[in-house]
């Protein structure tokens, strides 16, 4: 069987007409499996998902009670056959709760990545390769000029600078699931147990984290009232990056804007969204990580799907891989 008959690209995502089900589909279908809660992965309005816990109980978080139709969870590694097709969740290391997923049939195996990193991450299990003979990979940061550094460097950086400058309050932009909570995390691992503070549309998404067990330490909302007069000199803020652009940081006393992404690697882009500090944290692979990964599985073939497709297709046509661009529309280039 030719890997295309098992999965393919169709306009609404990855199908699998064996199954009768698509991998993170972009529009309201009947049978949804779902890689991870990103909103460009995970939508509201199909009529069955399957994912893991972790996943349903973010988009529950994010979408209300009534997300999907009916939902079934999945644990990493469990197997399951969906009509005639066998599946399997696996870590792949973005964010909490985030899963590659293979199917397989008729001898078959394909590894659908979602989108993934390879560096330890203290809020979620770590990606693993799984065999396959198709691996389709994100690429996100899919260009050599892509490096992301060592993400404890980086986060010293905020340090030193919360210590250089004692009277400003340090308002971090962070997608408010899973970069966050990382960028969070990585902060108690370098000793920083002062209380930090939130903006409310990262709450409920902290909360769950801290409920999963992994410890946030102190947390304390950031929202200030019009009348309120909270002195937040010397502290760490962190906000989602659409709050920048309504002016929310502003209200703090001095602040030091910085972002915690991996495209702070590109400065202009710092520049262009008035970053001062620019945090290079990213929960996508790097360039080298793609590579490393691609070689490190030795699938036959690879599909390359959103982010910088053509040069992650070349690079695996140099190595002798098959390689073919999938184009699907509709995941996020920013890349939560
Ligand atoms: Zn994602």
């Amino acid at each position: 069987m030719k890997p295309d008959a098992l999965l393919y690209p169709a306009p609404k995502g990855l199908y699998c007409p064996i199954g009768d089900f698509y991998i993170d589909p972009v529009q309201p279908v009947e049978r949804a499996l779902i890689t991870h809660g990103h909103s460009d992965h995970a939508r509201a309005g199909h009529g069955h998902v399957l994912a893991t816990r972790e996943t349903l109980d973010i988009m529950r978080i994010r979408y209300g009670d009534d997300f999907c139709g009916t939902s079934q969870a999945i644990s990493l590694g469990e197997p399951l056959v969906v009509n005639g097709v066998d599946v399997g969740f696996h870590p792949a290391g973005h964010v909490l709760g985030s899963a590659q997923i293979s199917v397989r049939a008729n001898g078959v195996r394909i590894v659908a990545s979602g989108d993934y990193k390879r560096r330890r991450d203290p809020t979620c299990a770590g990606f693993e390769p799984v065999a396959c003979d198709v691996f389709i990979t994100e690429a996100t940061f899919g260009l050599p000029v892509f490096h992301h550094p060592d993400d404890r460097a980086e986060t010293r950086k905020l340090l030193t600078s919360l210590a250089q400058f004692p009277e400003r309050t340090h308002v971090v932009g962070a997608y408010a699931l899973g970069k966050a909570q990382r960028v969070i995390a990585l902060l108690r691992e370098e000793e920083y147990h002062q209380p930090i503070f939130i903006h409310g549309a990262l709450q409920r998404l902290c909360d769950y984290y801290q409920s999963q067990g992994i410890d946030l330490g102190a947390l304390r909302p950031a929202t200030l009232a019009a009348d309120e007069k909270q002195d937040f000199k010397g502290t760490i803020v962190i906000g989602p990056p659409a709050a920048f652009a309504d002016r929310w940081s502003r209200r703090f006393s001095d602040p030091i804007a910085s972002f915690a992404s991996g495209w702070m690697l590109i400065r202009q882009r710092a520049k262009q969204r008035g970053v001062e500090l620019p945090l290079i944290i990213s929960d996508h692979c790097d360039w080298a990580e793609l590579t490393a990964t691609i070689t490190e599985i030795a699938p036959a073939e690879v599909w390359v799907t959103h982010g910088r497709e053509e040069a992650l297709v070349r690079w695996c046509e140099l190595k002798g891989i098959a390689a073919r661009p999938l184009h699907l529309v509709g995941y996020d280039d920013e890349g939560e």
